[in-house]
This record gives structure tokens, C-alpha cells and sequence, in this order.
């Protein structure tokens, strides 16, 4: 394809999509979707634009590939816009909903289809150019423009957007006059564009570029271990540009680890100058660009007049400084945001997926804490949320902060440095990893460290994980094969706190998850491929029992326990000595705890009590057998609901009082008879009569190896987001239907201690949660992370239609 022609007719056609999406977006009340859409189709043309002006007719393969699948992807917007979104117009709303219900998704994938050509346009098009200066001119003019550009969509202008952009016309002036280092003028735009970055009171105003896919790392093939000397060695070639690494003992440690990564692109110079952040040139509507995540809430207390919730958060301080907070939040009654901020009384005991903070509210309580000096770690913060005369909210200090309330690693301090210091573990600090993907919200990401991909888990002190127990196991049993490695502790930039751990990321993501697919796909797991699992996990026990420590996590029905290697072994991944005994989380106890959790010898529930119990050797057993009966069930193993529906009635209601089974349901003939006989054995009601884990281990026959037909083929990862989709979302399920791996859910922060969701479906059939005052706040998944929508939306009313409130 000539490049000329193809950029003009690609113009033209662009023009004509965006007339019929700003058409749709007044049509629909879906105005974020089509507002993203339209950002994305405004970028693209902003990008041709840069190219018609360059003149140049030499340009490579790649750029007129791109253009022509990017031609591709209007079209196919603009046939979905006209005939399918357009089509209906005159018709009536409750058509045009469902009409959006249908194309929604499509439309989402349209969008990023674009962004994608956008970011390998731009890719293929600074590759191009030969010159540093040159190239380092036109992606400061998209940035420029990008700046343009979002100040248009939002409307508005802002002082310090245009500050940023006189200053970026300004090293875009010096670079022509001087001739400046390229690393130089990265530096200055970086740290221009970081400190005014979320001063806008709305995200799309954020002053950073909407450009600039190119300056994201991209993931890599995967680097088996066999191979890591030579990558270990390609490594050190390029760390020696990389002057900000402060501790040249701990380079040398975190570079024994690169076995267990998965390497990133090295990239050009840019990348590699100190003051570079990747994550300054990401896409605008991304997860990790939320400053403020909550990740607990739940209601202090309350009067005739206010109400006061408390929040747990992580804010992103500064590039790379996430700090761990809590807040208190105090609503008057007579607020507008005060039937949207109903929360539970009970406090969380693990992390939630939720927002919980209306979008406008969590944004100002982050401005407000950005210009907090000398914020320390775990401080205790108190605002006040009123309205000024306009009915705009406003939030307030209400007390300046307070001492940390209580050290959510359960040690002080000092305690939990020398324990570190003891294990000797590998550490990172905080300025040097860079977060590439959310996993799950908000406390795992996939992080990038010295050019290699981890698994990041960051600590927020609830008992969702005991961090340093776990830390200490991994960091004591690394080397056993099936045992997730720990890669580094992670300290903050001075190396006074603990925020979270690096495991190497497991390249095939969840063994449940694996298994779900397989069945979601109709071709489940062959036997012999989930019986060499079970048997590599039994070794596992056995072997963390040998010394001295438990798992804690077999039991989880929705939980990720367990993850699969790139060599398709099993590894224990998650671990905790000590368990909760809360009725959210039936059947995962054997009955020698039932009276410590209030249950009676039935395993009904007598009364509510929420304690934490010390995980034994027997207790780990009793819930192998429960790992165990998932592998070889053909049910999704995802949502263990399933499990005491079947055996009990079909009721909703008295879930809870059937759940302590203890023997499982049969298995299918398939499964051999060994396999059932370790079952049952492992759930025995007397806890002395299961077998230890070294015993069950012989229990299996001793040639149990998959031929390699029935293994999958080596795998490899080739990008972030096929990364992503080997970590779905797990326990989300729609407490009215039972439904699972939902794309769009509407959450109660109140219900069920604030974890009630239902599905679009059964939404769509006008359920609501337990009380109908109570507003549902509607979640969809963004860049493969559920993220809360600024909807929320009342009980069906009388004449049948819901309420909806954007705040
Ligand atoms: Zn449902
Ligand atoms: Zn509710």
C-alpha cells in the first residue's frame, strides 16, 4: 500500500466514525465507553496528521502493515457504529440498552484493536527515523499534542497544563538550539510532566501523554532455566549504563534471581537513562493510573447526624512510592454522597475488589493527600466530606494525621528488619521496580525489576496473606521445585519498611484457572496431566511439613493456592499458619475446629464468631483432600459454592448451615481407586487417623509420568496481556445465580461484610441486594482488572426502572 494515499483515505474515513460516535454517545447513556473510543479515534488522527507532515516517502514495511489493519479496525467501528448502534435510533431506550449490552464489548475490543496499531504505528515509525534528535523532536510533539488533546476532551483549561506544555515547547526549543543529550532532555520531561501529574481534578486531564505505547516495555519470550546464564550475562551488559541502582551487593544478588524471571526488552538508551519511568508514557485508562486504591472498608461508627467509614488505602505518593494508609472518612446525613457510602460495620479480614470511595471523593481525598509533608507509612488520616454552596462536594481535613494505629505486619517495626536481616533474603527497593500490570486490585501486580517480570505482592496487613510468615517459609524452603521461589523482599527507597514480596510470576497462571478453561473450553485436563499435579503437590506438603512449617490455603475454594511453572509443574504459592474462622469461608475447617469457630458438632453455625485459628500439620491434610477432589472433579473449581449446592438443596438461603461437609461427593470412574482412597482418608473426622502427607505420597503409584503428547507444548509469553489473561479474576461470583468470571458486576459495599455482587444478568432481571436503600456500584474489567464504574444504581422503583447516580 502506498503510504500517502492510505494515510489520506484513512483520514477521511476516521472523520466520518467519529461524527457517528459522538452521534451514539448522545444517543446512549454509555458516555465514558464512546468518550474512550472517541479519545482513541482522535489520537489515531492526530498520529496520521504527524505523518503526512513528515513528507517522507521511504517508509518501512511495517508502517503501511500497520496502517492497513488499522484501516481495517475503523471500518469494522464504523459498521458497528452505523448499522448496529445507529440503526436503532427511534426506537426505544430499553432497545437501545440492549443494543449497547451487546455491542459493549465489542466496542472495547475495537478500542484497544486501534490503541494497538497506534502503539506498533508508533513502534514501526521511531524506528524509522535515524536520528536520536530527531526522534526525540517528534515524540516530544506528541506529547505536546497529546497534552492538546486531552485538554480538548475535558473541556477545560488548567493552569498547569499549560505550564507543562510551555515547558515542554520550551526543551523542545532548547533541543533545536543546543545540541542537548537525549537523556538530558528525557530527564526534564519526565520530571515535569511527574510533578504536575494528577493536579487536574479529572483523570483525563492527567498531564501526561496519551502517547507513547512505544516507551512501554514490552514482555518478552520467556527465558527457561536452562538459559539463564546467557541472560544473566546480557543483563550485566546492559545494567552498566543504569547508574541509580544504589547497592551494588544487592544488583549481584537480584541477578542470581534472573532464573526465575521472565526477561523484558532491553529497549534503546531512553529507557535505560536514571530518571526514566515507563510508566509516565502508559495508556490513560489503566489501573495503575488510580492514585488512591482502597483496599478494605468497612463503617466505624454512626450517629443520628454523620457517619464515619474507615478505608484502607494504597496512594501512589510519587513514581514509584505507594503508601499503605488508612483513612476516616466523615459523611454529614444530609450529604449527597451519604446513601452511596453505606458500608458494612464489620471490619474486613481480607482484601475486597471494591472502589468503595465514589470516583469524585477518592479523587479529592488523593489530592489532598498528595500535599501531605512527611507522610509516613501505616498514618492515620481524617477528612470531612461537605458540600460548598454549588452542591459540589468538598473533602477536608478534620484532624491533622495521627500516629499509625497499629503495624498491620503484626510486629513493630524494627522487629520485622531484623528478621529480614536474619533470613539474609534478597531485597529490592521500591524507586526500582516498576509496576507493568495490576493482577488483581489492588495488591498484585505483574512488576518489572531490572528488566525481568515478578510476581509483586504488596503488604496491606490484613490477614488475606500472612506476609512474613510466608516470606519466611519461601525464603527458607527455596529450591524445592514445587514451591513458588521468592525472588526479593521489597523495602521502601530508604529501606526502613516492608511494603511487599516478589515471587516469580508463574507463567501459567492458576492451576484452578488453568483447569476451569479447559472445562469452559470443553476439552478438560487429561487425568494423567492432573494426577502428576496432585502428585507434585503432595510432595510439596510432605516437604513443608518436614520442616516444621503449614500451607494454610488448601482449603480455599475460590482462592489461588496453586500455580502452574512454565515447565507445567505445580507450586505451592500461598501459605498462612494461621486461618480465619468466619462464616464467609465455610467447609474449609475439619471439625476438631468447629467449637473454636462456633459451630456445632453438626458443622451448623450457632452463633458468629470471627477468630483466628493456629493452622495445624492435620488441618493442611483435611484440606488437601479438598485440592485433591477439585483436580479430579469436572466442576469449575472457582466457585466451591457449586460443591454444597449439589450435595444440599438448591436453596440460597441455608448454604451456610450445609457447609461443613466432610466427605466429599464421588468422583467418575476415571478417577482411579488409590486416588479416592486418599481422599477419604485425608478427610477422616478424627484428625489422628489422617495419614501424613509422606504416607499419602506412597500412596501413589510410583510410574505416574505424562507422556509428552498429553503435555502441553514449551510455552512463552509474548505480551503483557496474554500475561494478564493466565491470572483471571477468581472469586467473583453473583451471589443470586452463582454465575462466575462475569466481565461486568454490580457490587454491595454493605451486604454480606461489604463482598455482595450480583451478575449482569440477573441485574438486567431487576435483582438487588439484601436492602433495597442500599445503591449498587457497578464494576467492569479494564485491562483485565475488575475496576469500579462511577454508576450507581438504585432497587427497580415502582414504575420499573432503576436510578442511576454518577458521583
Ligand atoms: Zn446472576
Ligand atoms: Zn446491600
Amino acid at each position: 500500500m502506498e503510504v500517502v494515499g492510505a494515510v489520506a483515505s484513512i483520514v477521511t474515513l476516521t472523520k466520518l466514525v467519529l461524527d457517528g460516535v459522538k452521534l451514539a454517545k448522545t444517543l446512549y447513556k454509555a458516555p465514558d465507553d464512546l468518550a474512550a473510543l472517541q479519545d482513541q479515534l482522535e489520537c489515531f488522527n492526530v498520529m496520521l496528521a504527524e505523518i503526512e507532515k513528515c513528507h517522507n516517502h521511504d517508509w518501512p514495511g511495517l508502517v503501511s502493515t500497520t496502517l492497513g489493519r488499522a484501516r481495517l479496525t475503523i471500518e469494522q467501528i464504523h459498521q458497528l457504529v452505523e448499522l448496529k448502534l445507529l440503526k436503532t435510533n427511534g426506537s426505544t431506550s430499553r432497545a437501545r440498552r440492549r443494543a449497547w449490552a451487546r455491542h459493549k464489548s465489542k466496542i472495547h475490543s475495537l478500542r484497544d484493536a486501534l490503541r494497538e496499531c497506534r502503539e506498533n504505528l508508533t513502534t514501526a515509525l521511531s524506528a524509522s527515523s535515524s536520528s536520536l534528535s530527531h526522534r526525540a523532536e517528534a515524540r516530544l510533539s506528541f506529547i505536546t499534542q497529546g497534552i492538546d488533546l486531552s485538554r480538548q476532551s475535558a473541556n477545560t483549561i488548567t493552569k498547569s497544563l499549560s505550564e507543562i506544555q510551555q515547558s515542554l515547547e520550551a526543551t523542545r526549543g532548547a533541543i533545536q538550539v543546543q545540541s542537548q543529550t537525549v537523556n538530558d532532555i528525557l530527564r526534564s520531561v519526565s520530571s515535569a510532566a511527574g510533578l504536575h501529574r494528577g493536579r487536574g481534578n479529572n483523570e483525563h486531564m492527567l498531564a501526561y501523554p496519551t502517547f507513547g505505547g512505544f516507551l512501554r516495555p514490552l514482555v518478552q519470550v520467556t527465558e527457561t532455566h536452562g538459559n539463564c546464564q546467557h541472560a544473566a550475562a546480557e543483563l550485566a551488559s546492559f545494567t552498566g549504563s543504569r547508574n541509580h541502582w544504589p547497592r551494588s551487593t544487592e544488583i549481584s544478588r537480584l541477578d542470581c534471581a534472573t532464573d526465575i524471571s521472565i526477561r523484558l526488552n532491553p529497549a534503546s538508551s531512553f529507557e535505560l537513562s536514571d530518571q526514566f519511568f515507563p510508566e509516565l508514557y502508559t495508556v490513560l485508562d489503566g489501573p495503575l493510573n488510580v492514585r488512591l486504591h482502597a483496599y478494605s472498608a468497612y463503617e466505624e461508627h454512626s450517629t443520628e447526624l454523620a457517619r464515619t467509614n474507615c478505608y484502607g488505602v494504597f496512594l501512589l505518593k510519587a513514581q514509584r512510592q505507594w503508601q499503605r494508609l488508612t483513612i476516616s472518612v466523615q459523611i454529614s446525613r444530609n450529604s449527597r454522597f451519604w446513601d452511596y457510602t453505606k458500608l458494612s460495620r464489620s471490619k474486613p479480614n481480607y482484601v475486597t475488589n471494591s472502589y468503595h470511595l465514589p470516583r469524585s471523593l477518592q479523587v479529592q481525598a488523593a489530592e489532598l493527600l498528595m500535599e501531605v509533608q512527611g507522610l509516613v507509612d501505616d498514618a492515620h488520616l481524617s477528612f470531612t466530606v461537605s458540600e460548598n454552596t454549588h452542591g459540589h462536594p468538598s473533602v477536608t481535613w478534620s484532624q491533622e494525621k495521627t500516629a499509625p494505629r497499629h503495624n498491620p505486619v503484626g510486629f513493630a517495626n524494627d522487629e520485622v528488619l531484623s528478621l529480614l536481616d536474619d533470613l539474609g533474603c534478597q531485597r529490592a527497593f521500591e524507586n526500582e521496580i516498576m509496576q507493568v500490570a495490576m493482577l488483581q486490585a489492588p495488591e498484585c501486580f505483574a512488576t518489572s525489576v531490572n528488566g525481568h517480570l515478578l510476581h509483586e505482592y504488596k503488604i496491606s496487613g490484613l490477614a488475606g496473606e500472612c506476609s512474613l510468615y510466608t516470606i519466611q517459609l519461601l525464603h527458607c524452603l527455596s529450591g524445592f521445585q514445587h514451591i513458588a521461589k521468592l525472588a526479593a523482599v521489597i523495602l521502601d527507597s530508604k529501606g526502613r519498611q516492608l511494603k511487599g514480596f516478589l515471587r516469580e510470576i508463574p507463567a501459567r497462571g492458576w492451576l484452578f484457572g488453568i483447569i476451569a478453561k479447559s472445562l469452559a473450553d470443553g476439552q478438560p485436563v487429561p487425568w494423567s496431566r492432573r494426577e502428576k499435579w496432585a502428585k507434585q503437590i503432595v510432595e510439596a506438603v510432605s516437604h513443608i511439613h518436614s520442616k516444621g512449617f503449614v500451607v494454610g490455603t488448601l482449603g480455599e475454594l475460590s482462592g489461588t493456592p496453586i500455580a502452574v511453572d512454565n515447565e507445567d509443574r505445580a507450586l505451592l504459592w500461598k501459605f498462612r499458619n494461621k486461618a480465619w474462622a468466619n462464616r464467609r469461608f465455610p467447609g474449609h475447617l475439619p471439625p476438631e475446629y468447629w467449637q473454636q469457630t462456633g459451630q456445632g458438632t453438626d458443622g451448623t453455625l450457632c452463633e458468629i464468631r470471627d477468630e483466628l485459628v493456629d493452622v495445624t500439620p492435620r488441618c493442611d491434610i483435611f484440606q488437601l483432600g479438598m485440592a485433591l477432589w477439585l483436580i479430579a472433579s469436572k466442576r469449575l473449581p472457582l466457585n466451591g459454592w457449586h460443591l454444597f449446592q449439589n450435595v444440599d438443596s438448591q436453596s440460597t438461603t441455608s448454604f451456610y448451615e450445609h457447609a461443613n461437609i466432610i466427605a466429599l461427593p464421588p468422583l467418575s470412574d476415571e478417577v482411579p481407586q488409590y486416588y479416592k482412597d486418599i481422599i477419604a482418608a485425608c478427610r477422616s473426622v478424627t484428625p489422628t487417623t489422617r495419614p501424613t502427607a509422606r504416607r499419602l505420597l506412597q500412596m501413589f503409584p510410583s510410574n505416574i509420568t505424562p507422556t509428552t503428547r498429553e503435555l502441553q507444548s514449551p510455552f512463552s509469553i509474548t505480551s503483557p496481556e496474554k500475561l494478564i489473561s493466565n491470572f483471571p479474576q477468581v472469586a467473583i461470583y453473583c451471589d443470586i445465580c452463582r454465575a462466575e468470571k462475569m466481565e461486568t458486576i454490580f457490587h454491595c459495599d454493605s451486604c454480606l461484610c461489604g463482598d455482595f455482587d450480583i451478575c449482569a444478568r440477573c441485574f438486567e432481571e431487576g435483582a438487588h441486594c439484601h436492602d433495597s436503600t442500599h445503591f449498587l456500584v457497578e464494576m467492569t474489567t479494564k485491562h483485565g482488572v475488575l475496576l469500579a464504574v462511577n454508576n450507581y444504581h438504585s432497587c427497580v422503583k415502582d414504575e420499573g426502572r432503576r436510578e442511576i447516580m454518577h458521583l
